[in-house]
């Protein structure tokens, strides 16, 4: 057999140059955007898995989200433009873990005769407290090492689909998946300067806790808040003044907003505590188009950015 060693090296200074646009994030011409005759309609619930599934799929499939940047995946209702969408849909994709509230997902899917793939299967939950009764955690994304079985689920899903690209969608899965332990290890040097005694995140609900396991950080919902429950239906007198307290006992330094969530009650309890205002987290939702947080990647780095800064050194 011949080789021809110039294309071989050719071939690999392309794929090298190609892996550092796509690291560094600049533009990338796609030499597959000209047949794009036979995209066929992925519909995502929420806007990460959406951002999952234009990654992996490229100018292959159309990605549609239903939820828009700052909708709130626990308290949506679906409206009849949804129920088109999905009745179009080639494949459905969903969070899962009842992220979606009332599995209203599903229900569209359903109602429209499609199965829904959801990402987040495979994925050991951590198991929340609310209103008494144990239920698994949703927010299982904040962990980029799920984050990595959403990717691989959502590759697997296009791959069963369009069998013919699957080594396509693999390989750009493969070069995402790079890109996210890339994140997940700037983010621990990012935290790395931050004591111990004031690795306390406090956030208006219960999005935090895979993110706080695995960065080390104690999710500081005194009590168990979620959207659906305190937040979206006011919190008790009572539980407000436990946070109050617990904000003042372990003297946390800021508290935090988050995007999918009123900052009405962060802003009061804040006032209260007398603690400062962190800034704002992207917590069930990715930022709008052309916002630092409008991907996956961006909105974990906007969020590590921000709590480093409120959390800091303590000097
Ligand atoms: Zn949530």
């Amino acid at each position: 057999m011949k080789s021809n060693p110039v294309p071989g090296r050719l071939a690999s200074a392309a794929a090298a140059l190609l892996a550092l646009s796509l690291l560094l994030g600049f533009p990338v011409s796609d030499a597959g955007a000209e047949d794009d005759g036979n995209e066929f309609l992925v519909v995502c619930s929420t806007t990460q898995v959406a951002d999952f599934a234009r990654q992996v799929a490229g100018d292959r499939a159309m990605v549609h989200c239903v939820l828009t940047p700052g909708a709130d995946p626990h308290l949506y209702e679906p409206r009849p433009g949804d129920a088109r969408i999905v009745a179009r849909a080639d494949l459905v994709l969903q969070n899962g873990l009842h992220l979606e509230g009332k599995n209203w997902m599903e229900t569209l899917a359903h109602d429209a005769g499609k199965p829904v793939v959801t990402c987040a299967d495979g994925i050991e939950p951590l198991r929340l407290d609310a209103e008494g009764k144990r239920v698994d955690d949703p927010h299982a994304w904040f962990d980029p090492a799920n984050a990595v079985i959403y990717v691989r689920n959502v590759t697997e899903a296009l791959a069963r689909y369009d069998p013919e690209r699957a080594d396509e969608y693999r390989a750009r899965a493969d070069l995402y998946i790079a890109q996210l332990r890339a994140l997940h290890l700037w983010t621990i040097e990012r935290f790395h300067a931050i004591p111990p005694e004031r690795r306390i995140l406090v956030t208006s609900h219960d999005a935090f806790n895979y993110f706080c396991r695995t960065y080390d950080f104690t999710a500081a919902a005194p009590v168990g808040w979620s959207t659906g429950a305190e937040v979206g239906g006011g919190m008790s007198p009572e539980r407000r003044r436990t946070v109050v307290e617990s904000i003042k006992e372990f003297d946390v330094p800021a508290i935090f907003v988050e995007t999918t969530v009123n900052p009405k009650l962060i802003r009061e309890i804040a006032r209260e505590a007398g603690v400062e205002i962190g800034g704002e987290l992207y917590s069930d939702s990715m930022g709008p188009v052309g916002s630092a947080g409008e991907t996956y990647i961006g909105m974990m780095r906007e969020n590590t950015l921000t709590i480093a800064e409120a959390l800091g050194t303590g000097e």
